[in-house]
């Protein structure tokens, strides 16, 4: 009995080691990985294999590792490496994770301001924006807009998750006042005892939209009594800004028909050459007429002084004529005209009114300054002055080879109402000269009267350009 025993240890522990050798013999072998499970290569440069190591049994045989996968470096990727060993028939593999990764950030430009200013209660209208990445191209579709209180956040991640990120600020508020616009002209001119009529004026603003019916006018125009009127049309918008724009009413007295009339005008005077032959030929025809003077030698005053004799206008051109100075501001204008107004007072002892803008109401060159010849128009009536522009050219200032010309010019342009012509008694102007009794001729045999210039005149005035 003591022996069976005794076999039955022996047998069980001999079992034991055959189920332990079995169990062993099938214990299955591990893969093991040379480095990380997932490792980043940059773009371009090589990737080295690690390779994997088999972790076996003494009683197992050496397994071959069979690496598939491959990794191409000059794309952007995650590729993945399989290492593989056959076991009994069976497969046991293992994945390593390669990831083709390039570090150059993208790029978002937003279209607009950094820092935008919104209206109240208006929605955000999203200004554009664009981003672009070295490896990727255009990601402007892949852009994720997010508001952070008050800011807007534009991300962008490239395929190597390189992320850009930028921020536009915006404000709530509103610091533009309206515009007001009038219609009709600034400087208006009614007769007397005529009935002014509002041309009309609209009023709008960036936040508040139109505000037209908002306008307020302060003023009133009696056209009963001649004078100056100013309108002040003003308007406030929701936020406090007030705008304001003025309109000058001129009544002037009802000028008195008289038919195909002429008035000559000579700018740019006087001059030793050819003023005193116009002097005389005036006074030997009878005719009076306009001399728009600009500052010359005192030495030539006495011109001034017999022009003003003989009953012609002594009015204001200009006293240095020089656009780029007398045009750069409304002060710089003024201080020219009062300069030219003092000293044809101090000759004449009249003050003068009657004025020509240097390059006429229409003029060009004063662009350099917008707006500067609007609001000088308006500032010359406001202050007391009438301009005067013209409506027949002689083409004196250039462009003609012979008084012929001069003529022809002057005569072809005539019509059966008001005519200003601008002539020039500028030094040496001898086709002016020259043609100066044949016009008056011409305008005599036709049934014209020569006039001057003067606060009746009927007004000829150009569309300002600037
Ligand atoms: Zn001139």
């Amino acid at each position: 009995m003591k022996q069976y025993y005794k076999y039955g240890i022996i047998v069980s522990i001999v079992c034991i080691f055959i189920i332990g050798i079995f169990l062993l013999w099938n214990k299955t072998p591990k893969i093991k990985l040379n480095g990380d499970k997932q490792i980043q290569v940059l773009l371009n440069q090589s990737y080295e294999e690690l390779g994997a190591t088999v972790e076996t049994f003494p009683f197992h045989k050496k397994y071959p590792i069979k690496i598939q996968g491959y990794v191409d470096t000059t794309k952007v990727g995650d590729y993945k490496i399989i290492y593989q060993i056959s076991f009994h028939n069976k497969k046991i593999q293992k994945e390593r994770i390669v990831k083709v990764r390039e570090e150059e950030k993208p790029i978002i430009i937003l279209d607009g301001d950094l820092k935008i200013e919104l209206c109240p209660n208006h929605p955000y209208v999203e200004q554009g924006y664009h981003a672009n990445d070295n490896y990727d191209g255009d990601l402007t579709d892949k852009v994720v807009i997010h508001k952070l209180y008050d800011r807007w956040i534009y991300t962008v991640e490239d395929s190597s998750h390189n992320p850009f990120v930028i921020a536009r600020e915006f404000v709530y508020q509103d610091t533009e006042a309206p515009v007001i616009t009038l219609q009709g002209p600034s400087i208006f001119t009614v007769y007397q005892n005529e009935s002014f009529q509002e041309p009309g004026y609209q009023a709008m603003d960036a936040c508040d939209g139109d505000l037209t019916q908002d306008v307020q006018i302060i003023g009133t125009v009696n056209t009963q009594t001649i004078g100056n009127y100013e309108l002040k049309y003003t308007v406030t918008d929701h936020f406090g800004h007030t705008a304001e724009e003025t309109r000058v009413v001129r009544v002037i007295p009802k000028p008195i028909e008289n038919g195909k009339t002429i008035y000559l005008t000579f700018d740019d005077g006087p001059s030793r050459t050819i003023t005193p032959g116009i002097l005389q030929i005036l006074r030997e025809e009878n005719v009076k007429a306009t001399f728009f003077i600009i500052n010359h030698s005192d030495s030539l005053n006495y011109l001034i002084q017999q022009a003003y004799e003989d009953g012609h206008t002594i009015a204001i051109h200009s006293y240095t004529h020089n656009y780029k100075q007398i045009y750069a501001s409304e002060d710089a204008f003024f201080d020219d005209l009062r300069q030219m107004a003092n000293k044809l007072e101090s000759i004449t002892g009249e003050k003068p009114t009657i004025t020509r803008f240097p390059g006429g109401s229409s003029n060009t060159v004063s662009r350099f300054n917008p707006g500067i010849m609007t609001r000088l128009a308006k500032a010359l009536i406001t202050k007391g002055y009438t301009y005067f522009d013209w409506n027949v050219g002689s083409g004196d200032a250039g462009g003609v080879h012979s008084a012929a010309e001069v003529y022809h010019n002057v005569t072809n342009s005539l019509n059966s109402h008001t005519n200003v012509v601008l002539m020039h008694d500028y030094e040496n102007n001898y086709y002016t000269l020259n043609a100066l009794r044949d016009i008056i001729h011409y305008g005599k045999n036709n049934g014209y009267t020569f006039s001057n210039i003067t606060e009746t005149t009927p007004q000829i005035k150009h569309r300002i350009a600037n």
